[in-house]
């Protein structure tokens, strides 16, 4: 949305969140009123809720080439997380740039937390280093929501398949996972779990113009959940409460529709991207661009951008008074007054950090919205640099 009456109105903040798309909402809605049955109650109308349940569960697993029953519907992505983490009780071997899902579960293993590159890339080198014939579990987000690094994570399931290989051929009982949060590639890149070569896999709705607290965990057959919340026994005995049917089905209608259009909106938003990147880079040389330089490693809707010596917070509440939303660093860690672990492990400078927006882009973005908010952003920089005395090698395009 571009103008709001006489005011911008552009959002840029998709990886925190995103609108759930009018078809999601009307799949979704018959199951709020006419349709709000328990779907394990035994009557016919209640049937009508269950089989909306299992076809959205249908759906979900044919969006990642799975089976319906190796899929587990959670309230998002940090439960399925913390699900997946509960299968195992070994050592576990995680990345410092995870979401904070992910490292709290690792950290209550006891986890090894591998460093990662200057453009935040683990090396599945490192991974081989750190595997030992205990280790149970290896995760790795597919993509960072903060600076937008795509993971090697078919070279990572090919070190973890030999290391079971190895175990297989001397007799060893231990097993070993390989876990991937999708969260923030989902929309954008292919995940289909058997080419990616994953064990288990955690997705959410809310990034993908679904409803928010709504996920799953993927688990390839033959692997043990363990429940971590007890009761009624649904979903096989592994997330008992009432099942979310409106959510489900909400879900799979979100993932059927992003996959329809991930390669189009791939190629659209990174091309808004480069435009967004281009027109700040040219205002400030001297701005920092954080993430892999290689466009195939960075998540396409996603620009992460520093402006040395100027305040990221004030920043983006100037921002927003201008009709501009933007995020600084991730939502979850922007709430904290801190440095985000993520800016933190892969060592930029406290000023650089400090600096730092981070803009995504999403489905509604038009090509007119990011010129108009690049030039917002570039007013903004411009007046704080002349009220800071920051007196940057400029270009005044
Ligand atoms: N993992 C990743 C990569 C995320 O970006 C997020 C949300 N910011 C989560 C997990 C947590 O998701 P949810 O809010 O659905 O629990």
């Amino acid at each position: 949305m571009t103008t709001n009456g006489e005011h911008t109105d552009i959002y840029l903040d998709y990886a925190a969140a995103t609108p759930v798309d009018p078809q999601v909402l009307e799949a979704m809605l018959p199951y709020f009123s006419e349709n709000f049955y328990n779907p394990s109650a035994p009557y016919a109308r209640a049937r009508a809720a269950k089989r909306a349940l299992e076809q959205a569960r249908e759906t979900l697993a044919h969006a990642i080439g799975a089976k319906p029953a190796s899929i587990t519907l959670t309230a998002g992505a940090t439960e399925a997380n913390n699900l997946a983490y509960a299968a195992v009780n070994g050592p576990v071997i995680t990345c410092a740039i995870e979401h904070e899902s992910t490292l709290a579960c690792a950290r209550a293993h006891n986890g090894r937390i591998l460093d990662v590159s200057a453009e935040g890339l683990v090396s599945p080198a490192a991974i081989e280093a750190a595997l030992t014939p205990e280790t149970e579990l290896v995760s790795i987000a597919l993509a960072n929501g903060e600076i937008g690094t795509i993971q090697p994570i078919r070279e990572i399931a090919r070190i973890v398949r030999d290391e079971r290989e190895r175990r297989l051929q001397e007799g060893e009982k231990t097993p070993l996972y390989l876990h991937t949060d999708a969260t923030q590639a989902a929309g954008v890149l292919a995940l289909n779990v058997a080419s990616l070569g994953v064990d288990l896999m955690t997705l959410s709705a809310a990034k993908i113009y679904g409803p928010k607290q709504v996920g799953l965990l993927w688990a390839r057959e033959g692997i043990a959940l363990k429940p971590l919340i007890l009761g009624g026994g649904q979903e096989n005995g592994l997330r008992s409460g009432t099942e979310n049917v409106a959510g489900a089905v909400g879900f799979g209608r979100a993932l059927e529709l992003a996959q329809a259009c991930r390669e189009q909106e791939h190629k659209r938003l990174s091309s808004l991207r480069d435009i967004l990147q281009g027109l700040l880079l040219q205002a400030f040389p001297w701005a920092v661009v954080s993430g892999p330089k290689k466009r195939q490693l960075r998540l396409p809707n996603l620009l992460h951008v520093s402006f040395p010596g100027i305040e990221a917070r004030r920043l983006v509440i100037l921002l927003d008074r201008q009709g501009v939303s933007v995020g600084t660093g991730s939502a979850c860690a922007a709430s904290k007054m801190c440095i985000s672990h993520v800016l933190q492990a892969l060592g930029i400078p406290d000023d650089v950090a400090a600096g730092s927006l981070r803009i995504t882009l999403g489905r509604p973005t038009t090509k007119s919205d990011t010129r108009e908010a690049a030039q917002i952003i570039i007013d903004t920089v411009r007046a704080e640099c002349a009220r800071l005395g920051i007196h940057q090698e400029e270009s005044h395009a």
